[in-house]
């Protein structure tokens, strides 16, 4: 295991006082930049920054950042995920840890899919069957990880398989933290 003991701390980001969201760090006992590269290349949607030792991550929304002593996540709805989500994190370091000899690292810094690119993939009709008032919102939200590619229901007929495999070859990946 590599991270063995952690203190998590929770807070109100000082930029956004009296916000209904909420940050979260767990200072850890070990370094986890040895994990980056395994976690890289498993976390589809990453950007790792290997001469600051950090990689950032997207999920749901959440602002996730994993540095050599920390791990830290922004804009979730309350304390008792804040914490959760933090738990699941290192465990999600520990099981990329343990899984290093099947994975390839990979050191290469990769771009997040803007919206805009999204959308040139999306059916562009604004239907609403996703429940967003136009394609560009949904795209806006996807690339967030705020929805899922499966909500855009139109995009999954014959006449979009082209667009939809390109779509899913450049979204995020969101593996289970919990
Ligand atoms: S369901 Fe797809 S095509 Fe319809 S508005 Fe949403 S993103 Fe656009």
């Amino acid at each position: 295991m590599l991270i063995g003991t952690y203190d998590v701390e929770v807070f109100t980001p000082p930029c956004n006082p009296g916000a209904e969201r909420f940050a979260a760090r767990a200072r850890l006992n070990a370094p986890i930049s040895d994990a980056l590269p395994f976690l890289n290349a498993t976390l589809r949607g990453a950007v790792y920054n290997p001469a600051a030792n950090a990689l950032t991550w997207k999920k749901a929304g959440h602002n996730i950042a994993f540095h050599d002593y920390e791990i830290a996540t922004s804009n979730v709805e309350d304390r008792e995920a804040a914490i959760q989500e933090i738990r699941g994190l290192v465990d999600l370091v520990n099981r990329t840890w343990e899984r290093r000899d099947e994975i390839t690292p990979d050191l290469e810094t990769h771009q997040r899919p803007t919206p805009m690119a999204i959308y040139k993939l999306l059916p562009k009709t604004n239907c609403k069957a996703c429940g967003e008032a136009t394609c560009f919102t949904f795209a806006l939200r996807l690339a967030a990880s705020q929805v899922q590619v499966e909500a855009c229901t139109p995009l999954f007929g014959p006449e979009h398989a082209e667009d939809l495999e390109e779509l899913r070859s450049i979204l995020i990946d969101a593996p289970s933290i919990g």
